[in-house]
């Protein structure tokens, strides 16, 4: 059996990355399931997403411990120890990272798996013109790593998932672009498919206690430790020449990610703005631009 695990950040769409690369080994001729786990958080907080391929019915259930596949949505979250990104690389067969710099990353982290990577930030950034979804990338690059997916098959679980979120023809048109590039610039890792023929096997998934099964708060008043401008995709840069210290950015910040100086000057606070732009969408002046965030790390 394959077992593919996609860890991203809320928006990046690993569900619809785990349901495309899912529909299209279904289209293959295979069996497949497919589900995501989230919690309670906001956009931009960690989130994982699972996809089993066999040939044979599948009757494990539950989170997957060992992957075959990693795809890896955001580099920031390798610094995450709570997303566990990296659990149970021992033994899988390769890691997918999106990132502008593998080198860079493979410098500071330790991979055991061979390390394949694409910057599908910056073609979904180029294509779209925004890169808060990376679904149609991150689904076309465990689909080529499979080895067992056509890129017929992708292109037509690609059409179909997008087809059910209900987005516009130009858009669909403009994902299924992104997933052929994708696809065309990795290798396929042939060993996997070996791990297909595998007889399928009964896993029982048991509840945990109730006092083991929710959360537990141990410490409070400590949320300023939590940097979350690592989920960040593009920071917003105040011109402060032209500012004319209205308030709007600093009242609308639904994280307190902005503050005012002794002088009434808007400061953003990027250990915690997380890059919603919602201070930029508000500014009566225009001037509050976003840049590709390359440095929130
Ligand atoms: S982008 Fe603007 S509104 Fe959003 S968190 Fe950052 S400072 Fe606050
Ligand atoms: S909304 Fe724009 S003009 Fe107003 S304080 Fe913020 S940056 Fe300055």
């Amino acid at each position: 059996m394959l077992r593919i695990c996609f860890h991203g950040r809320g928006g990046h769409g690993v569900k619809t990355a785990s349901r495309i690369v899912s529909t299209a080994a279904f289209l293959a001729g295979f069996q497949c399931q497919d589900f995501p786990i989230y919690g309670a958080e906001r956009r931009g907080a960690a989130v994982a997403a699972f996809t089993r391929i066999s040939s044979d019915p599948i009757l494990e259930r539950g989170f997957i411990a060992d992957p075959s596949i990693i795809i890896l949505a955001d580099e920031t979250l390798l610094d995450d120890p709570a997303a566990g990104v990296l659990s149970g690389q021992e033994n899988a067969s390769v890691l997918f990272l999106n990132t502008a710099s593998a080198s860079v990353v493979s410098s500071h982290h330790r991979f055991l798996p061979q390390v394949v990577s694409f910057d599908v930030t910056g073609l979904t950034l180029q294509v779209l013109g925004k890169a808060s979804a990376l679904s149609a990338g991150l689904g076309a690059a465990a689909s080529r790593l499979t080895g067992i997916v056509k890129e017929e098959h992708l292109v037509q679980a690609a059409a179909e998932e997008f087809s059910h979120l209900g987005i516009a023809s130009d858009v669909l048109e403009k994902n299924i672009q992104i997933c052929r590039e994708v696809f065309r610039s990795l290798p396929e890792v042939p060993t996997l498919t070996k791990s297909l023929q595998t007889s399928a096997k009964v896993v029982p998934v048991t509840g945990e206690d109730v006092n083991r099964a929710t959360p537990s708060v141990f410490n409070t008043g400590n949320a300023d430790l939590r940097h979350t401008g690592s989920w960040r995709v593009e920071r917003p840069v105040i011109d402060r020449n032209a500012c004319t210290r209205c308030g709007m950015c600093f009242v609308v910040c639904p994280d307190g990610s902005i503050a005012l100086d002794e002088h009434g000057y808007p400061v953003i606070d990027y250990d915690h703005c997380k890059g919603c732009m919602i201070c930029r969408s508000v500014c009566p002046r225009h001037i509050i631009t976003k840049e590709r965030e390359t440095l929130a790390w």
